[in-house]
């Protein structure tokens, strides 16, 4: 008999009852602009910001429309211009290099590493192309933040933390997003909170969130902010930025601030199936499992392994016979650009040279979503289907060879 399983890759949880409770209250309210309140009421907008950068410990937070528009915003905010260079890791979702693009960037790309790391030895020698660093934890995983960190200071670059897959997670207790200049997170449906579309930008400088809170469009209402810098610091900078709408709405900041309050035990959830994963597929031939260092605080809201060095058609093998049985596995290393499983060189309006090192990790790369509706049962039966099909595939490669 052969198991096959039957939950939905893309389905995640309901929003909490409390969420769609004080959804509906802003519905009837009709207020739904986050500039848009009666009396000294505090729109839920502001009061999300105040309490996403109380959980991270920013001073400053910015709810937005979308993760890729809090980097957009955080390049601008940073002095990024047309033609200038910004470098970003081949391995990574297209919203970064596209977010690059849309404020006239031309992406450098630095490779990946086995551990499906930023290359910190490849950075090291592109350091000097460019003032920014878009530095992607893509997947949750995260690099030696004190060695980038102290490499990108030396060399005079901004870093800027994409964190759409990093929100609740941490390096050496520091949360991700705190180590750069700003950190960027997205609150899409796939990601740690879900209101459909939106985001969040945080930094610690006054002038920086001033100049992000005027490009995201506050009509001069910058003083209905609360994680916000003080009005004295707008007083300039309210006649330079311009506005290049992007708010994020009371309706889903309603919706965001009860899973705001539940993130840390979602993020045990998430980990839990995880390491049941982990330890399902642990000694399989031919499967490589990333490596987690202790001090890699992560959230695993997706799975990843290595298929490393084997034939193309071989790994296309596993995904069809995974999902014959149910098990929706992607794949970085297809010609095409498919889904969300997009690279470096799918993005033909970047300038991009090949990267051997990075290719063979890219074509190694297998990919699943691990979405909360998901068991611990479920996790260990996915876990013998991968284990049962790459260990028959891997055999059989052998006994040709
Ligand atoms: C989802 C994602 C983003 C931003 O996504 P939006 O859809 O713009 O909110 C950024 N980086 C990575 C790695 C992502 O997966």
């Amino acid at each position: 008999m052969t198991e096959k399983f039957t939950g939905s890759f893309t389905q995640q949880e309901s929003i909490p009852a409390e969420g769609i409770a004080a959804a509906n209250a802003v519905m009837q309210s009709g207020r739904l602009h986050r500039y848009n309140t009666s009396g000294d009421e505090i729109a839920e907008a502001a009061l999300l910001e105040e309490e996403f950068a109380a959980t991270v410990g920013s001073k400053y937070c910015l709810a937005v429309a979308s993760g890729g528009y809090a980097m957009t915003t955080a390049l601008r905010a940073s002095g990024v211009k047309h033609g200038d260079k910004v470098l970003t890791n081949a391995f990574t979702l297209a919203p970064v290099p596209g977010a690059i693009a849309a404020v006239g960037g031309v992406p450098v790309f630095v490779g990946v590493t086995e551990d499906l790391l930023i290359d910190l030895d490849d950075l090291s020698t592109k350091l000097d192309q460019s003032k920014v660093l878009l530095l992607s934890h893509m997947r949750g995983h995260i690099c030696d933040m004190e060695r980038l960190i102290a490499m990108c200071d030396a060399a005079g670059v901004t870093v800027i933390e994409d964190c759409a897959h990093t929100m609740g997670a941490a390096w050496n207790g520091v949360p991700s997003g705190r180590w750069g200049r700003f950190g960027c997170y997205s609150t899409q449906t796939y990601k740690h909170i879900n209101s459909g579309e939106g985001g969040f930008l945080i930094c610690d400088g006054a002038e920086d969130m001033a100049r992000a809170i005027m490009l995201s469009g506050s009509y001069m209402l910058f003083e209905k902010h609360r994680a916000a810098p003080p009005v004295e610091t707008f007083a300039k900078i309210k006649y330079e930025t311009p506005n290049i709408s992007g708010r994020m709405d009371n309706l889903r900041a309603a919706i965001l601030r009860p899973q705001l309050r539940n993130l840390a035990a979602q993020c045990e959830k998430w980990n839990a199936r995880y390491r049941v994963l982990e330890k399902g597929l642990a000694d399989t031939a031919g499967l490589r499992l990333i490596p987690r260092p202790e001090k890699e605080q992560f959230v695993a809201s997706s799975f990843q392994f290595l298929l490393l060095d084997w034939e193309a058609a071989s790994v296309g093998d596993v995904l069809t016979r995974c999902a014959a049985r149910g098990v929706e596995l992607k794949w970085f290393g297809g010609a095409e650009p498919k889904g969300f499983t997009s690279r470096y060189d799918s993005w033909r309006y970047a300038p991009s040279s090949p990267m051997p090192s990075s290719d063979r990790v890219l074509a190694g790369i297998v990919d699943m979503r691990l979405p909360l509706t998901f068991s611990l049962d479920d996790c260990a039966q996915l876990a013998r289907i991968i284990r049962a099909e790459v260990s028959t595939v891997y055999q059989g490669q052998a006994v040709a060879e």
